[in-house]
C-alpha cells in the first residue's frame, strides 16, 4: 500500500485549524486525521510541514486559460495539462477548463480533450466549464456576437457527452426552452446563469428546470434595480442557488461584494479566477479569438477597454476576499474549495482534508504563498 502521514502541519479540517493532527494518506486519497504519535503512524513514511498551513486543493470552476494558452485555441489533452500546471503553482488542485463561446466544432473538440484527459489522468481536469454560445448578445462582455446560438435538441446531445467529469454550462436562461433545460439536468449538466439579459421571473422560473448557480455574479447580467430586480435580486433572493465571484478589486466593487455576501449564505458563494492565458506567465498581450487582449496593472483588457477575463490566479482571489471583503480566512479558503466543490455536487470527494476525499492538498506559508500541492496524493516536489 502507498502510505505517507503529513506531520506537524496546521491542518484545515472540515471544523477549522488544527495542530498536532497528521493527515495519513492511502492511494491518493486521504485514510485518517490521526493526533501526531498515534500508533497507527508507526512504520509509515512521515513528512514533517514544519508548521506550515495545510489546505484543502482550491477548485476552479472558471479557468479559460493560463500558462500562455488560451483554452479556446488549444482544446487538447496538451493544452488541459499546461493550464492545469499553471494554476497548480497558485494551490488549484482540481479545475474545469472553460470554453467560452466559440462554434460548436470547437464545443466538441473541448469535450473529447476533456474525456481523453480525465481518461489519461491528467492531473487536475476534473470536468469543463462550457460558457456561451447560448448566451444574450445583449450581456455578451467579451464574447463574440458571431458565435452566438439558440440551444437546440443537438446542441444538448453534445454538452450531454462528457463521460468522466463534471460538465458546467453557463447560459442565459431567457434564451433556452426550459424542457432542454431540464433534460441537460437529467443528464448531470450544472447548469448557471451568465451572460444573461433575463428578468427576476426568467430566473426564477428556469430555476424550477434545474438552474443551479450564477456565473461571475453582477458582470455581464441585468442588474438589481426599483422595479426589476434582475438576474442579480434573483441570485441574492434565492437562498440556496451559488454565486460564482470575480474578487480581483475590477471586475466588482469590493462594497458590492460585501453587501452581496451579507444578503446570503455564505457556503454559496465560491471565488473563481476566470483566468486567462497570462496566469503563471510572463506575457503582456494575448489573442482573444482575433482580438489583442493587453494585460497591464492586474486587468486584461480588449481594444475597446472591455474586460476580458482575469489575470488573478486562486491564491490572489483568497487572499483578496480576505483583505477587499473582509472575510475570515477559514471561510475565504472554503470559497475556493468545499464550497466549489459541493455546487458541482463533488463534495464528497474534492474540497475538504477529511478521511475518504481524494488527497487534494495545498501547502501554504502565513502570507498564503503556496510552497507544495498534492494531487492523488502526488507531490509537485
Ligand atoms: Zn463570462
Amino acid at each position: 500500500v502507498n502510505r505517507e502521514a503529513l506531520t506537524n502541519a496546521r491542518v484545515l479540517t472540515r471544523t477549522g485549524f488544527a495542530e498536532g493532527t497528521a493527515v495519513l494518506i492511502e492511494e491518493g486519497r486521504i485514510a485518517a486525521l490521526l493526533p501526531a504519535g498515534a500508533a497507527a503512524l508507526r512504520g509509515c513514511p512521515q513528512r514533517d510541514l514544519n508548521g506550515a498551513l495545510l489546505l484543502p486543493g482550491f477548485v476552479d470552476v472558471q479557468v479559460n486559460g493560463g500558462g500562455g494558452l488560451l483554452f479556446n485555441d488549444a482544446p487538447t489533452v496538451d493544452g488541459i495539462r499546461r493550464i492545469g500546471a499553471a494554476h497548480r503553482r497558485f494551490g488549484t488542485t482540481s479545475f474545469l477548463p472553460t470554453l467560452i463561446s466559440d462554434d460548436l466544432e470547437v464545443v466538441r473538440e473541448a469535450l473529447l480533450a476533456v474525456n481523453e484527459a480525465i481518461a489519461a489522468g491528467v492531473e487536475g481536469v476534473v470536468g469543463i466549464h462550457i460558457e456561451g454560445p447560448f448566451i444574450n448578445a445583449e450581456r455578451k462582455g467579451a464574447h463574440d456576437a458571431a458565435h452566438l446560438r439558440i440551444l437546440d435538441d443537438a446542441a444538448a446531445d453534445l454538452l450531454s457527452s462528457l463521460r468522466g467529469g463534471t460538465t458546467l454550462l453557463t447560459l442565459a436562461p431567457e434564451k433556452a426552452d426550459p424542457v432542454i433545460l431540464e433534460r441537460l439536468c437529467a443528464a448531470g449538466v450544472v447548469l448557471a446563469a451568465g451572460h444573461t439579459n433575463g428578468s427576476f421571473a426568467d430566473i426564477a422560473r428556469a430555476r424550477t428546470h434545474g438552474l443551479r448557480g450564477f456565473t461571475h455574479l453582477f458582470n455581464a447580467m441585468s442588474p438589481l434595480t426599483a422595479r426589476e430586480p434582475g438576474v442579480v435580486g434573483a441570485a441574492l433572493d434565492d437562498a440556496e442557488s451559488w454565486c460564482g465571484i470575480i474578487v480581483d478589486g475590477l471586475h466588482v466593487d469590493p462594497v458590492v461584494l460585501r453587501i452581496a455576501l451579507r444578503a446570503k449564505r455564505h457556503d454559496r458563494f465560491m471565488l473563481v479566477t476566470d483566468a486567462m492565458p497570462c496566469v503563471g506567465s510572463t506575457a503582456t498581450t494575448f489573442v482573444l479569438q482575433g482580438r489583442t487582449v493587453h494585460v497591464k496593472d492586474g486587468a486584461c483588457r480588449d481594444e475597446e477597454g472591455t474586460l476580458a477575463g482575469t489575470a488573478l490566479d486562486m491564491a490572489q482571489a483568497v487572499r483578496n476576499a480576505v483583505r477587499l471583503l473582509g472575510l475570515e480566512l477559514v471561510e475565504a479558503i472554503r470559497m475556493a474549495s468545499q464550497y466549489p466543490a459541493e455546487f458541482l455536487g463533488r463534495g464528497a470527494e474534492l474540497g475538504s482534508i477529511a478521511p475518504g476525499y481524494r488527497a487534494n492538498l495545498v501547502l501554504c506559508d502565513e502570507q498564503l504563498k503556496v510552497l507544495e500541492t498534492w494531487i492523488d496524493g502526488r507531490s509537485s516536489r
